[in-house]
């Protein structure tokens, strides 16, 4: 709740001594109006407040009813971008054979947007966050943190005046069940033969108590970690690099993908106390800590996508 609070007043202090409308005003360089519509999301996505023109409240995303919701509110704004999102529908077995033979293997849905290059290249780079929780769990810092970033980055994305590579931003399906939905998205980026340039993947990434802005990447090959840490240098970001392989990175390492994951400070424990809990609320989210990351992603994507 402090953070904010604290994020409210900093906002009306930048808008009271300047002249400036919503609209201009910008904040880690990202526009106020994307920073709400951030807000927004994570709000929606946790049930804080209602989906728009309805009484429903997503109040965690694990049931099949509550991650079919989710994915709606998601497609919506994906369309609000004037993209276009496709649904991609899987079944996996479930790694327990018996229990695959009792309950069935894993379904679920994963759900993607593309981002064309401007030129005619085959490359792709993939970005993806989970949209599913842990029972119960509003899940605002695991993980509508990583979405509204990923719909930050987005934006950014597919305003640029030049892409020399296209752009697939993944919402994984069932991550909380041994990372099943991102398993199925990897297959199916092979399925596809699509040229695949490096997968990053961002989960966790609300929560930034010392407040320097700082994040972690999970087990980067040396050209992605010069990529980040070249453009978080002139952000003043610092990085820390760890070697977390427990959530949807794993999926494309296993399979032979360049692939990391980025992370608010969880190995050096800046990092929320209300994982997997009923208290993982939209209160606890540092908005200021979402528009620096959005910022600092935007910025590596954009010089992945300038290159040749
Ligand atoms: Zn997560």
């Amino acid at each position: 709740m402090i953070k904010l609070i604290s994020f409210s007043i900093f906002l009306i202090s930048l808008l009271g001594c300047n002249s400036v409308s919503n609209e201009d005003l910008i904040v880690d360089k990202l526009p106020l109006k994307t920073i709400e519509a951030q807000t927004k999301i994570i709000s929606v996505l946790t049930g804080n407040e209602t989906i728009d023109n309805t009484s429903y409240s997503i109040n965690s995303r694990t049931t099949i009813e509550e991650r079919q919701m989710a994915r709606a509110y998601i497609s919506q704004i994906i369309k609000q971008l004037n993209l276009t999102p496709i649904e991609h529908k899987y079944q996996e077995p479930n790694t327990n054979a018996f229990i695959d033979l009792l309950i069935g293997p894993f379904r679920g849905t994963n759900l993607f947007t593309k981002v064309s290059s401007k030129t005619s290249s085959n490359e792709y780079i993939v970005l993806g966050a989970h949209y599913d929780t842990a029972r119960n769990c509003p899940g605002a810092n695991d993980n509508a943190s990583a979405i509204a970033i990923l719909y930050g980055v987005l934006k950014k994305l597919s305003n640029l005046q030049s892409r020399n590579k296209n752009v697939i931003i993944v919402f994984f399906d069932q991550e909380e069940e041994d990372l099943v939905g991102s398993r199925a998205f990897a297959k199916y980026l092979i399925k596809n033969n699509l040229n695949v340039h490096s997968v990053h993947t961002f989960d966790q990434i609300g929560w930034d108590k010392d407040a320097d802005k700082a994040i972690e990447l999970e087990l980067p090959t040396p050209e992605i970690e010069t990529l980040y840490k070249t453009q978080a240098d002139k952000l003043n970001t610092p990085i820390y690099i760890t070697k977390v392989n427990s959530t949807d990175h794993q999926s494309f390492r296993e399979v032979g993908f360049n692939a990391v994951g980025i992370t608010e400070e969880f190995v050096n424990g800046d990092t929320t106390p209300f994982k997997d809990t009923e208290n993982d609320t939209f209160e606890t989210i540092d908005m200021e800590y979402i528009a620096s990351t959005t910022q600092l992603i935007f910025e590596v994507m954009q010089q992945l996508v300038n290159e040749n």
